[in-house]
């Protein structure tokens, strides 16, 4: 969305952390929140990731105040919100299916949480005026919804959620019903727009890519835990367990065995020497296919890399990348990507060829074997 120059007259005030302890939330029996702690630092992005029915919703609507959780406390800052109705909350939202007033014009629209409020027709107009121009849809005031395309209504509730300068912005899955282009460029314009309001956001997504692209930090849920809260970085290059590592990006596992002096193997291929452990633990490596690289076995330097060997089974051509996969001795299958431009020789892959793939020892990734951590 393009910079507004007084950021004053579209922006949110000052940004507010919000603190969530021993949040729990069931459905009968089961527990669609399940004691979440989470800190969610003040302006941050923060993206909850997680599988459809992982509780993604249900831990929104919490912090919204539109579900009454069972157990724990959410403060907005030092203030104890559990029992504030939504409404006194003063976070503004964003859903999927942009439940916008469809009798309303655009404006209309953008100006009724300003109404609500109580706040006078001039400041109004002027403060709804900024909120098109930050979301780009500038002398659409007067449209009906009906005349706007998925993309400028999702501008319509975004600029609808942010005009009354809400120290919290939640959003569930608010581009979901959007085609992929739009979607990837919505995605960085939402970016730059929670730059320039410096609003503390939570946004909800089952995209891993999404969550990648956007965020500051993204916490991970699975059956209504948090799994993981770290940097786009952290989180795929140092996934914390199995489920982090299969639920983004491509891996694949392979088992490691122990020999109880500090050194990993998978097989024959020395994986790490000094790994701490307690005995009890199996551990897996997770390769990421893009790290693996065409090696030619005499010539890699095996303190710096370890080679696999093995017959290609599959190969496919997918565009910007190819996709492969080696089998090692007929017992594991190694996933492979690497990039299609004309120089490269691995572009003439065929399946029953023989190769090496190198990983770099700075590429290795070690996880516990199983979901839990
Ligand atoms: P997500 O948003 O990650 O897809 P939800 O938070 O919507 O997941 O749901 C988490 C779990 O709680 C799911 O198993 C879902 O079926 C259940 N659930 C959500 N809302 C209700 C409800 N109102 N009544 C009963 N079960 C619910
Ligand atoms: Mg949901």
């Amino acid at each position: 969305m393009s910079s507004h120059p007084d950021s004053e007259s579209s922006g949110a005030s000052t940004a507010l952390p919000i603190h969530i302890q021993g949040l729990t939330k069931k459905y009968g029996q089961m527990f669609a929140l399940d004691s979440v702690d989470l800190e969610v630092k003040s302006g941050e992005f923060l993206t909850l990731l997680g599988p459809s029915g992982s509780g993604k919703t249900t831990l929104l609507m919490a912090i919204a105040g539109f579900n009454r959780p069972d157990a724990g406390s959410i403060r907005f800052g030092e203030t104890e919100v559990i029992l504030t109705p939504p409404h006194q909350r003063n976070v503004g939202m964003v859903f999927q299916s942009y439940a916008l007033f469809p009798h309303m014009s655009v404006a209309e629209n953008i100006a009724f949480p300003l109404k609500l409020r109580g706040i006078a027709a001039a400041e109004t107009a002027q403060r709804v005026e900024a909120a098109l121009t930050t979301v780009q849809l500038d002398g659409l005031g007067d449209r009906d919804i009906e005349q706007l395309s998925g993309g400028q209504r999702q501008r319509v509730a975004l600029a609808r959620a942010f005009v009354f300068r809400p120290r919290i912005l939640l959003m569930d899955e608010p581009l979901s019903a959007l085609d992929k282009k739009l979607r990837e460029q919505m995605q960085i314009e939402l970016k730059h727009l929670h730059e320039q309001l410096g609003v503390t956001t939570v946004y909800v997504t089952h995209d891993q890519r999404e969550a990648l692209t956007m965020s500051d930090r993204i916490v991970v849920i699975n059956h209504g835990k948090l799994t993981q809260i770290d940097t786009p970085h952290n989180i795929y290059n140092h996934p914390a367990n199995a489920f982090v590592a299969d639920f983004i990006g491509e891996s694949t596992m392979l088992p490691l065995e122990h020999d109880g002096s500090g050194k990993l193997f998978f097989q024959d291929h020395l994986v790490e020497t000094d790994f701490k452990t307690d005995a009890a633990r199996n551990w897996s490596l997770v390769i990421r296919p893009e790290r693996l690289f065409m090696a030619d076995k005499k010539a890699v330097d095996s303190e710096k890399a370890i080679v696999f060997s093995g017959v290609v089974r599959d190969f496919v051509f997918q565009g910007e990348t190819a996709f492969a996969l080696m089998s090692i001795n007929d017992k594991y299958d190694l996933a492979f990507r690497f990039g299609t431009d004309s120089s490269s020789s691995q572009n003439i892959l065929q399946a029953g060829d023989q190769v090496s793939l190198g990983l770099n020892r700075s590429d290795v990734i070690i996880i516990p074997q199983g979901d839990d951590s």
